[in-house]
């Protein structure tokens, strides 16, 4: 029997533990992806709690009873009830582990952790950093050479590291962090939000005699959070959370995300500067790294990815489940020192990105085929994620969904995998909020649901097979389908699919004595060239002697506005007027 070695995660909120496992490096524990909470608490009886018990306990405020614990002895406890799981699911005694601290720990702290792991009856054969554990997780302890920038946001602390690792060596080059700024203070942003609005209602407040109510509080805000990672509005109901002269008193408000993100952006902001000078200081810039690791449950907040992608150029990597992988990384060097040779960690992804189109702007004006993924690739699965689009008239009661799978902000660029039309919406004088709900599970089917949010009124189609990867006649067939469905919707002719500004402008583009024209894929053609033509202007402007800039800028308006009136005729001359201006230019 090999020796067996397991992986821990000792975090300061969650614990985890990972090994090798059904030929793959796998979390541990009662559940599929178990996480220990990282408390212990006595039960009133006197029992001792870890995990979960204890911290239910401690919203009700129990104490630790009158005895005094070390650090070391809470870990302890932590730790052997981690391999409790992991002997069960191994059916195995287990003696080694491999235990992860964070870059910035001192010698004391190292020790005290190898401490803990020996109270606990381990052996602890290596303390391990967590963003070299996350980057080993990520398959870069491979014989090449890699740099990766670890950004680390969990419950009560944020780190980030510049770690390089080539194979077994592995160096961190920098970090820098806050050991005072995690999840937890984003729950109390959301908490003080949901108290204002308990005392708008009732004018009580809550941080005044009533910490039931307000642990209760405290939950529901964690809970928010967490949805709103994956939706654009959360709702929060708590049933009697107070009781005033024998009257319940309900809290029912509705967040939405953008209001969310507006309380946290000064707390990303402030990661960003410790990200910029963890770069400095280890002489690095985005260019040098080879992926960005978002580690830590945190770093699910939407925010987070964009701030990061808008600061470096680079997409961060979250494909391996961020509260997992540093455990997961452990379990990796965990399975090699074991005698398995083990690269990475196995999950599994949406290797797509999946989204429909929408009515929104390129070049500075309206474009039918915006794109935008609601489900990124390399998204681990299952997923479901939900994003919110407005009508776009007046009045209007029907929209035309198209979903698309692709990276191409342009639609047309990507792969049309599915379409359905959703009637009988209310007719608004100002946009209808229109919610689109994508669910993507292992076996492949990718569900849709449009939601209209007002009346909750809804839509699904199911679409098969959406991770398989497409034969070329299948993509051919995708690329007919979406010619046909154009055609068809200018046969029905009035009928104007109201999110699809480009049906519009077609009707107006088909002119009798064109016959050309009156083929609605062509009239989709010209208002593409049209696009096509101000981007590039947009490129060559620079280049351009000053009269013929102003003329370039003066086309553009007048294309903008033959787009925006449904004027084909002005479309297709100013159109004409630009090709040949670029012309010239590019032929000198
Ligand atoms: P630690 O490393 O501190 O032990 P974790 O990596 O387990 O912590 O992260 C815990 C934090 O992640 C908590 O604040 C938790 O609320 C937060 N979290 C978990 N899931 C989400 C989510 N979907 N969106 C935002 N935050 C989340
Ligand atoms: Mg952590």
């Amino acid at each position: 029997m090999s020796d067996m070695v397991v992986g821990i995660d000792l975090g300061t909120t969650n614990s985890e533990i990972a090994a090798f496992l059904n030929g793959k490096v796998e979390v541990l524990g009662p559940e599929a992806d178990s996480m220990l909470p990282s408390c212990v608490g006595l039960s009133p009886a006197g029992a001792l709690l870890v995990g979960r018990e204890a911290r239910h306990q401690q919203t009700e405020a129990v104490k630790l009873g009158d005895k005094e614990f070390t650090p070391q002895e809470i870990s302890s406890l932590i730790l052997r009830q981690l391999v409790e799981w992991a002997q069960r699911d191994m059916n195995q005694p287990i003696a080694k582990a491999v235990i992860t601290v964070p870059a910035y720990f001192s010698d004391a702290q190292r020790n005290a952790t190898r401490e803990a792991g020996e109270l606990a009856g381990l052996e602890v054969v290596r303390i391990l950093n967590e963003p070299t554990a996350a980057s080993l997780a990520y398959g870069f302890g491979d014989a090449a050479h890699h740099t990766a920038l670890v950004y680390d946001l969990g419950g009560g602390t944020f780190d980030v590291s510049i770690v390089s690792v080539e194979g077994d060596v592995t160096e961190v080059l920098a970090s820098h962090g806050n050991n005072q700024l995690g999840g937890d203070d984003f729950d109390n942003l959301l908490l003080g939000r949901l108290e204002r609005e308990f005392q708008s209602q009732y004018g009580i407040d809550l941080q005044n005699g009533y910490p039931v109510a307000r642990a209760r509080l405290w939950w529901a805000a964690e809970e928010a959070k967490k949805k709103l990672s994956f939706e654009p509005y959360v709702r929060v109901r708590e049933e009697a959370l107070v009781t005033e002269n024998g009257k319940p008193l309900h809290l029912d408000v509705e967040l939405s995300r953008s209001e969310y993100e507006e309380m946290v952006r000064p707390l990303i902001e402030s990661t960003l500067d410790s990200v910029s000078k963890a770069l400095s200081d280890a002489h690095k810039s985005p260019s040098d790294i080879d992926a960005i690791l978002l580690v830590g449950g945190s770093t699910r907040t939407p925010l987070i990815y964009r701030r990061l992608h808008e600061l470096t150029g680079l997409e961060p990597r979250q494909d391996v489940h961020p509260d997992l992988c540093v455990a997961l990384g452990a379990g990796v060097l965990a399975s090699r020192l074991a005698g398995h040779g083990v690269e990475r960690v196995l999950v599994d992804v949406s290797p797509f990105s999946f989204g429909p189109s929408y009515l929104g702007e390129r070049g500075g004006f309206p474009y039918p085929h915006c794109y935008h993924p609601i489900i990124y690739r390399n998204t681990p699965l299952p997923v479901t994620r939900t994003e919110s689009y407005a009508t776009a008239h007046p009045h209007q009661t029907s929209v035309q969904i198209e979903i698309y799978q692709g990276e191409d902000d342009d639609a047309l660029k990507n792969l049309l995998v599915g379409d359905f039309r959703v009637e009988g919406l209310r007719p608004t004088r100002e946009p209808n909020e229109v919610l689109c709900r994508m669910s993507l599970d292992l076996d492949g089917i990718l569900h849709v649901t449009a939601i209209e949010k007002e009346t909750g009124k809804s839509k699904h189609i199911s679409i098969a097979r959406a991770l398989r990867e497409k034969s070329p006649s299948e993509i051919a067939a995708a690329r007919e389908r979406l010619k046909e469905l154009y055609s068809s919707r200018a046969e029905e002719g009035a009928e104007i699919a109201e999110n699809e500004f480009s049906l519009e402008d077609a009707d107006a583009v088909s002119e009798p004595e064109d016959k050309a024209a009156a083929d609605l894929p062509h009239a989709l053609e010209i208002v593409k060239e049209a696009h096509d033509l101000v981007e590039q202007s947009q490129l060559l402007l620079g280049t351009l002697h000053s009269e013929d800039q102003e003329e370039a800028i003066e086309l553009r308006e007048r294309i903008h506005a033959a787009i925006r009136s449904n004027d084909a005729g002005a479309l297709k001359k100013a159109s004409a007027e630009l090709r040949e201006l670029l012309f010239f230019v590019e032929g000198h």
